[in-house]
């Protein structure tokens, strides 16, 4: 039996044999691939799928992917899409409405929910769905539909073996190498003409999965190796924010001079909170057919950028760009703390990258920090997830 002090080493094929004994066990088995110019998540039929031998290269605004010297199945950081599109997907069916006789009757739209793994989910990643699991469940209502989503699903973590130019998780503390919330985690490690994998496991299912595969016990060196990958991505974040008083920070600078600054930028189209792992703003629209004998009502994803999204009667309470990117950054680094206890970002870069004008949260918070002269003396006022 393998237990979770192992240390494994899978060769590059096993990872065939993985997606095949999820594949047996029910599962659909989702993973990074590479599709319209991108590595996006779909499903994976084979491991062959994986995005082998690209690596992405991002900027604010900017995403291109670029062929490796190699063939890394992993070596990449992260792309446009997030793993809340399976727990959180963009559009959910609530119920259907038909008109009867004397009334009209309401069925609960008949959807099975898949059993997912997922493949290649990163350190970051692992903290944005622990952020969602606390919104959608930790309180009073628990959301179904994510919960029926969520129920079951296996995780293959991979660590980070390179850093994307916006990622900034060693700010946030949620990576770059996952340390909770999967099943197994692997590290690939290509070096001096080698290539194979370090694989952990978290947990008996992760550990019985494994059973399963081709592998045998890590050398020191072998686990040596794999940590080093980890501690060089740690160097080589992209950006940096720091995070030391921030939620008091944003705070008292409301009306800071700067919100106007990047409202003459911002497009307010709401980039950055679609591809935002942990942004969870959603509206409920009901739709009519024709003949008015059939209705359904659906929940689709929001976003506070939006107009609508604010509006009570009679007009938006945030109409300005400046009023709804400050509403946004403000929310995701400050009252996020105080409503769920953690910050609401974690530092995956993805709002820098697919901001298409470029706006940049790390560089929107040092502004305001570097008008603050001296800053205050204080500690760190949330706990990473
Ligand atoms: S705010 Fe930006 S960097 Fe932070 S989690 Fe969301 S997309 Fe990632
Ligand atoms: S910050 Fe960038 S991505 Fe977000 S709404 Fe403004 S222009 Fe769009």
């Amino acid at each position: 039996m393998v237990n979770d002090d192992q240390k494994l080493v899978l060769e590059v094929g096993a990872l065939a044999r993985l997606v095949k004994v999820l594949q047996a066990q029910g599962y659909l088995v989702v993973g990074p691939t590479v599709r319209d110019n991108a590595i996006v998540y779909d499903r994976l039929e084979s491991a062959d799928e994986l995005p082998i031998g690209w690596r992405d290269v991002q900027d604010g605004g900017r995403y291109r992917l670029e062929r490796r010297d190699d063939s890394a199945r992993f070596g990449y950081a992260v792309g446009p899409h997030s793993w809340k599109q399976f727990l959180f997907p963009p559009q959910v069916m609530l119920w259907r409405g038909k008109k009867t006789g004397d009334g009209f009757q309401v069925a609960p739209p008949a959807q099975e929910t898949p059993k997912y793994a997922f493949i290649g989910v990163r350190s970051c990643e692992l903290h944005a769905i622990a952020i969602q699991d606390r919104v959608f469940t930790g309180g009073p209502y628990s959301d179904p539909h994510y919960q029926a989503a969520r129920r079951g699903i296996f995780v293959v973590a991979v660590n980070c073996a390179q850093a994307g130019g916006t990622c900034f998780c060693v700010s946030m503390a949620t990576g770059p190498k996952a340390t909770f919330g999967y099943d197994l985690a692997l590290t690939e490690v290509i070096e001096n003409g080698r290539h194979y994998f370090v694989a952990e496991v978290g947990t008996e299912e992760g550990g019985a999965v494994l059973e399963q595969v081709q592998s045998r016990e890590a050398t020191t060196a072998e686990v040596a190796a794999a940590e080093e990958v980890v501690q060089t991505t740690a160097r080589q974040m992209g950006r940096t924010m720091e995070t030391s008083d921030i939620k008091d920070l944003l705070y008292r600078n409301f009306d800071h001079p700067r919100w106007d600054n990047v409202a003459d930028r911002c497009l307010t189209c709401a980039n950055c909170t679609m591809v935002c792992p942990t942004c969870f703003c959603n509206t409920v629209e009901d739709s009519t057919d024709l003949s008015g004998q059939e209705t359904e009502r659906r929940r689709r994803w929001d976003s506070c950028f939006t107009m609508d999204f604010s509006y009570i009667h009679g007009g938006s309470v945030r109409p300005s760009a400046r009023s709804r990117y400050r509403q946004w950054m403000t929310h995701k680094l400050a009252t996020w703390i105080d409503q769920f206890g953690t910050s609401g970002c974690v530092g995956c870069g993805r709002c820098i990258t697919w901001c298409p004008v470029g706006i940049d949260v790390t560089e929107e918070v040092r502004a305001i920090r570097e008008s603050e002269a001296p800053g205050p003396d204080s500690q760190q006022d949330w706990e990473p997830t």
